[in-house]
């Protein structure tokens, strides 16, 4: 569906641009240190496009405004209840708001907000969940409707002062509700749309939701934006939202893994090398496909069509490069050598 563009820091969010990835900081803003700058820097370097923060006082608002000066990704400040948070974040770089017009409370208190996000050409987010729909809609027997009416009325107030830098998100924690408001919003309105089931679980039930709902609105070409929301690790929402984007073609870029799932033949510990290496694995800058396998059955096949591929043989490991046989070495030197030839290409 072809939407709006909008800008978000240094990065678009709809018309042609590439689907971009989000994830939300789980902890407190309680103060600004070097450590809390590598952590962001990290989760951008396994592919964080976006990052929101919660920012519930004035003290984590200048936190968050001080780090949006330090990182390179865009931050965004997702706010409720009192507009003054917002404006205080305006006077940072922070690059987009995330709030709900209907809880900011009188239309003045709106109207200083929306005034200043023009004044600083900063987007704001709506993000309806429904789990907290106001309190005329929350009783509707169709919740895909009653989330779009919702949205609609948000943007009715947004549009009314003259704003239309705005980017739509329509979730739900049952997979079908999100797919069916999201498809119903994107007949209607042309805004951008930051998809995801919301509150979707722990790790395996949250990545499988979010994927249902995923490979349905994007091969419908709907979302611009998404976030997996898992009760787990920002890593863990980032690496998922990679694979699914790059499971469907849309994301063309870091490391493809194949792996095997390891039996009773395997020659080489499988699991053990990807839990030491896949945080290394998830922040290069390649475009490959990396094989992890654990015998000779299909292990020298799916390394030798991969890029790069490491393989249990006997008691030795063999390692692969586009197709040929490059190296065989002891177990105990797989790591070491794995990244020195992944490195080399
Ligand atoms: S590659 Fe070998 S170890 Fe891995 S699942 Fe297949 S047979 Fe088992």
């Amino acid at each position: 569906m072809q939407t709006k563009t909008v800008r978000v820091g240094g990065l678009s969010i709809g018309g042609d641009s590439p689907i971009t990835i989000q994830s939300m900081w789980k902890k407190p803003l309680t103060g600004l240190d070097q450590q809390l700058v590598a952590e962001v820097n990290g989760l951008a370097a396994i592919g964080c496009d976006i990052l929101r923060f919660a920012v519930p006082d004035m003290a984590s608002a200048a936190v968050l405004g001080e780090l949006a000066t330090r990182v390179s990704i865009p931050l965004v400040a997702d706010i409720h209840f009192d507009h003054k948070l917002a404006l205080r974040c305006m006077d940072f770089p922070v690059a987009k708001i995330r709030i709900n017009p209907g809880n900011i409370g009188a239309k003045w208190k709106v109207e200083e907000l929306v005034r200043k996000a023009l004044d600083k050409n900063v987007p704001i987010r709506v993000g309806v969940n429904h789990g907290s729909l106001p309190r005329h809609l929350a009783r509707e027997n169709d919740p895909a409707a009653a989330m779009v009416k919702a949205a609609e009325e948000e943007i009715e107030t947004l549009e009314s002062l003259g704003f239309g830098n705005i980017v739509i998100s329509l979730k739900s924690s049952d997979t079908q509700s999100t797919v069916d408001a999201n498809r119903l919003f994107a007949r209607s309105f042309n805004y951008p749309l930051h998809i995801g089931v919301t509150e979707a679980g722990p790790l395996i039930p949250g990545i499988v939701r979010s994927t249902l709902a995923f490979s349905s609105l994007l091969a419908e070409g709907i979302g611009n934006t998404l976030r997996v929301s898992l009760s787990d690790t920002p890593d863990a929402e980032l690496i998922s939202a990679r694979e699914i984007l790059s499971a469907l073609g849309l994301r063309k870029k870091g490391i493809r893994l194949v792996s095997c799932p390891r039996c009773g033949r395997s020659g080489f510990d499988v699991h053990g090398f990807l839990s030491k290496t896949m945080g290394r694995l998830m922040t290069l800058d390649k475009n490959l496909t990396v094989a992890v396998m654990g015998c000779v059955v299909n292990g020298p096949g799916e390394a030798r069509h991969a890029d790069i591929g490491i393989t249990g043989a006997g008691n030795k490991v063999m390692i692969f490069k586009r197709g040929e046989l490059a190296r065989t070495i002891a177990e105990e030197e797989a790591i070491e050598v794995f990244f020195a030839e992944l490195a080399a290409m």
